[in-house]
C-alpha cells in the first residue's frame, strides 16, 4: 500500500498552487469515480490527491438567457439532470448525464471529471462537443478557454498542464429551432462502456424543414472523442431528408477510426456510428421542432 496525501482546498488559487507544487505526482479529484478506481487498481499513481469539490466556482450550475449554461467542473450528474433550466434547454446534455454509471455513480460523477479523464468512451464528451461547449481552465499561468473538441489529446490525456484545473464548462444559449441528442450502444441495459456513441445537434430554420447547421461527435471509435466536422457541415443548407441524413452518417463513419477489442470489432463500430448518427440526427430534429 502506498501513502497518498489528500488536500481539500477552498479556492481555485489554493488548488492550483497545491497541484503545481507536486507536478505530475498530483491529481485533482471531483467525484473520484475514475481517479480512485485508477489509483486503487494501480493504473495511476500519485503523491497528492486534491479534492476540488470544496471550491465554490466548481459547484456552480447556472443558466442565463445571455450567457447560457455554466456547469462547474465538480457538479455531479444528478444535479444536472434535475436542474429545471437544463431540462428545458439542454435535453441533449441530460441524455448523457443520466446514463453515466447508475444512480450511485451519478451522485458523485461529474461531467468535468468525465472530460478530464479523457476516455475515448466518455459519454458526456460527444454530447458537449455537439453543444459547442467550452472548457474554462485555471492554472499557474492564468486562465484560458479550450473548445471541448480540442480538449482530449489521447486516451487519458488532455490539454491540461501540470497545476491546471478545469473550473467549469460553458455551453451557449440554444438557438431558436435547435435540438440535440446523445445515444450510445452497449450490450447491456446500463453500467457499461460504450461500444460506440454519437452526439448530434442541429439548428433548423423557422419552417423546421431546412437545416441551418449541425454538429456531430463520436465516442469509442478513435483514441479520443471525435468531432466529425465534415458530417455536420454536410447538412448545412440542406432540406431535412433521409438522403441528407444518410450522407452525414456516411461522413461520420469515414471519420471513425476504431480498433477491434473485447467490446466490438472495427466493422461493428463503424456500422454503429452510421446507425447512431442517423438516430441522433432524427431525434435532434424532432426536438428542434418542439417534439
Ligand atoms: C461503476 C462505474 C460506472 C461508470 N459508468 C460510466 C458510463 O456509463 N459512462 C462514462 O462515460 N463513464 C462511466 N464511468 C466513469 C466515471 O464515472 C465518469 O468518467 C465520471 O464522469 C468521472 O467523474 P468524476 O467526477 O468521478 O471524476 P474523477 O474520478 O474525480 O476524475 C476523473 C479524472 O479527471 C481529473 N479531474 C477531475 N476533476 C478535475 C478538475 N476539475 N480539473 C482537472 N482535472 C480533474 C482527475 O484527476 C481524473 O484524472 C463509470 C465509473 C464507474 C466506477
Amino acid at each position: 500500500m502506498e501513502w497518498i496525501d489528500f488536500a481539500t482546498p477552498k479556492t481555485i488559487s489554493e488548488a492550483v498552487e497545491m497541484l503545481a507544487s507536486k507536478g505530475d505526482r498530483a491529481r485533482a479529484m471531483a467525484g473520484g469515480t475514475d481517479v480512485l478506481v485508477q489509483l486503487r487498481g494501480g493504473r495511476r499513481s500519485a503523491d497528492l490527491v486534491v479534492d476540488v469539490k470544496g471550491i465554490p466556482e466548481l459547484n456552480v450550475l447556472s443558466y442565463s438567457a445571455q450567457d447560457g449554461l455554466t456547469l462547474g467542473a465538480a457538479v455531479p450528474c444528478f444535479r444536472i439532470y434535475q436542474h429545471k433550466a437544463v431540462i428545458d434547454n439542454y435535453p441533449g446534455l441530460i441524455d448523457s448525464a443520466s446514463l453515466i454509471g447508475g444512480i450511485q455513480i451519478q451522485g458523485r460523477a461529474s461531467i468535468g471529471g468525465n472530460l478530464c479523464n479523457a476516455s475515448p468512451s466518455g459519454d458526456s464528451i460527444p454530447a458537449i462537443i455537439a453543444l459547442s461547449a467550452v472548457a474554462n481552465i485555471a492554472g499557474p499561468k492564468g486562465t484560458r478557454q479550450v473548445p471541448a473538441e480540442d480538449f482530449c489529446t489521447g486516451p487519458g490525456r488532455s490539454v491540461l498542464e501540470n497545476g491546471e484545473i478545469l473550473v467549469s464548462i460553458t455551453i451557449p444559449v440554444p438557438l431558436a429551432h435547435s435540438g440535440a441528442n446523445y445515444l450510445r450502444f452497449i450490450p447491456r441495459n446500463e453500467m457499461d462502456i460504450a461500444v460506440a456513441g454519437v452526439g448530434s445537434s442541429v439548428v433548423l430554420d423557422a419552417s423546421g424543414q431546412n437545416i441551418v447547421s449541425a454538429r456531430i461527435a463520436l465516442a469509442s471509435v478513435a483514441p479520443t472523442p471525435v468531432f466529425s466536422k465534415a458530417a455536420g457541415d454536410s447538412l448545412a443548407g440542406k432540406a431535412v431528408s433521409d438522403a441528407a441524413i444518410q450522407e452525414a452518417s456516411e461522413k461520420a463513419m469515414a471519420d471513425a477510426k476504431p480498433i477491434d477489442d473485447m467490446r466490438g470489432t472495427v466493422r461493428q463500430r463503424v456500422h454503429l456510428v452510421g446507425v447512431l448518427t442517423r438516430r441522433t440526427l432524427n431525434n435532434a430534429i424532432q426536438r428542434a421542432r418542439g417534439g
